[in-house]
């Protein structure tokens, strides 16, 4: 391992605030400022799918993404009967948010390689979503440039785009990613090797990626709230109560993290995910949903500019919110709908006989994600 090459980095994780709202009230002026809630028809209070953004002056009402729209429905209704405005809810424009995605990870790319040198065709960049991206700034040589960097690229966001964008910049991704959480929206934090520890001690153990509410609620009953806290456990403590994932645990607590920015493609992922307006384990139906949710994903992986896929995730999640998913990687590369749709219905059958669902539970909600996406044509690849 190159040890010092990892020790002294700059990286810096951009991530644009409450990116799919910023949009609309951008796109539609007079939704702006007002709580907007993209995501999942609310239907009246009895929808059942999810919040995708809240904006901020939906926040205000306790609105989350991730959040069963329902209750974001009963939380717009509360603040409507405090006096206050209620919610707008969106269903939202998908083919809108990409394209705007697109334009901002080009600008940020391009800024990049304009001040690496145009002699420097390898780009030090890494999309990580529709709205965020990690760039490798060790080049620039100190934080001080890093940082001048970032702010004009926010800058130039600001003016072309007029979407406002968080950073975050430390020695590794973890950090940065971490870092650029802390002052949304439209914030800087700028964190160095030496205060790494001092930054992260503080914060909640939640806001290392990677604790969901489940493991958050196992560390809240052995008392650990802070990242402090969770330094108190040693490496075997972690281990015996996570498993693997407590190794991962032990070294991000400390702020270690050696993975490398890098522009792959394969890592990114196409899904989409449909909840049911009645929980069902019915198979011709859950069947046909399938199908037409593996269309939509097709559509967009080709849209996308993707030509292969090599993993095909379907996910189940269950009327007591209890989520599995089946991943399926192929021996070659894939190209096809058929393979897509092939492959998530061998992943979905198990999840209604007793090799996934022993008690017969009845589904609320599936998905299905192609994920090591290639926009190269490979030899090898099935047609
Ligand atoms: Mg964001």
């Amino acid at each position: 391992m190159n040890s010092k090459k990892v020790n002294n980095r700059i990286i810096a994780h951009l991530d644009l605030d409450a990116f799919f709202a910023a949009v609309e009230e951008r796109d539609h002026p007079w939704l702006k400022g007002k709580p907007l809630v993209v995501g999942a028809d609310p239907n009246g209070g009895r929808g059942r799918g999810v919040v995708a953004t809240a904006s901020y002056a939906a926040r205000a009402y306790g609105i989350r993404s991730a959040m069963p729209i329902s209750k974001a429905w009963q939380l717009s209704e509360a603040a409507r009967r405090a006096g206050k405005e209620p919610a707008t809810f969106l269903l939202g424009n998908h083919r809108r948010y990409s394209e705007v995605s697109g334009v901002v990870m080009i600008l940020i790319g391009n800024r990049v390689s304009n001040q690496l040198g145009n002699l420097v065709s390898k780009l030090a960049t890494e999309q990580a979503g529709i709205d965020e991206m990690y760039c490798d700034l060790s080049f620039t040589g100190s934080f001080e440039n890093a940082e001048a960097l970032i702010r004009e690229i926010k800058k130039e966001i600001r003016g072309k785009e007029r979407l406002t964008i968080s950073a975050g910049i430390g020695p590794n991704k973890l950090i940065a990613k971490i870092a650029s959480e802390r002052q949304k929206p439209d914030g800087l934090t700028l964190v160095r090797p030496e205060n790494v520890q001092d930054f992260l001690d503080p914060l909640p153990a939640r806001v290392i990626p990677g604790i969901g509410p489940k493991t958050d609620a196992e560390l809240e009953k052995m008392y650990i709230r802070t990242i402090l806290d969770l330094r108190a456990l040693s490496r075997e403590e972690l281990i015996e109560q996570f498993g693997k994932w407590g190794s991962d645990l032990y070294r991000k607590a400390r702020g270690e993290d050696d993975s490398i920015v890098e522009e792959s493609d394969e890592i990114k992922s196409v899904g989409e995910q449909e909840t049911f307006e009645i929980d069902t384990l019915e198979l011709a139906f859950v069947c046909e949903r399938l199908n037409a949710l593996c269309s939509d994903v097709f559509r967009r992986f080709r849209r996308d500019g993707f030509k292969t896929f090599r993993t095909v995730v379907v996910t189940v999640r269950f009327a007591d919110f209890q989520t599995q998913s089946r991943a399926h990687t192929l021996k070659a590369p894939a190209a096809t709908g058929s393979v897509l749709r092939f492959e998530a219905l061998k992943s979905l059958l198990p999840f209604f006989d007793k090799r996934e669902n022993p008690e017969s539970k009845k589904i609320r909600l599936i998905g299905v994600r192609v994920e090591r996406l290639s926009k190269r044509m490979n030899d090898r690849s099935k047609f």
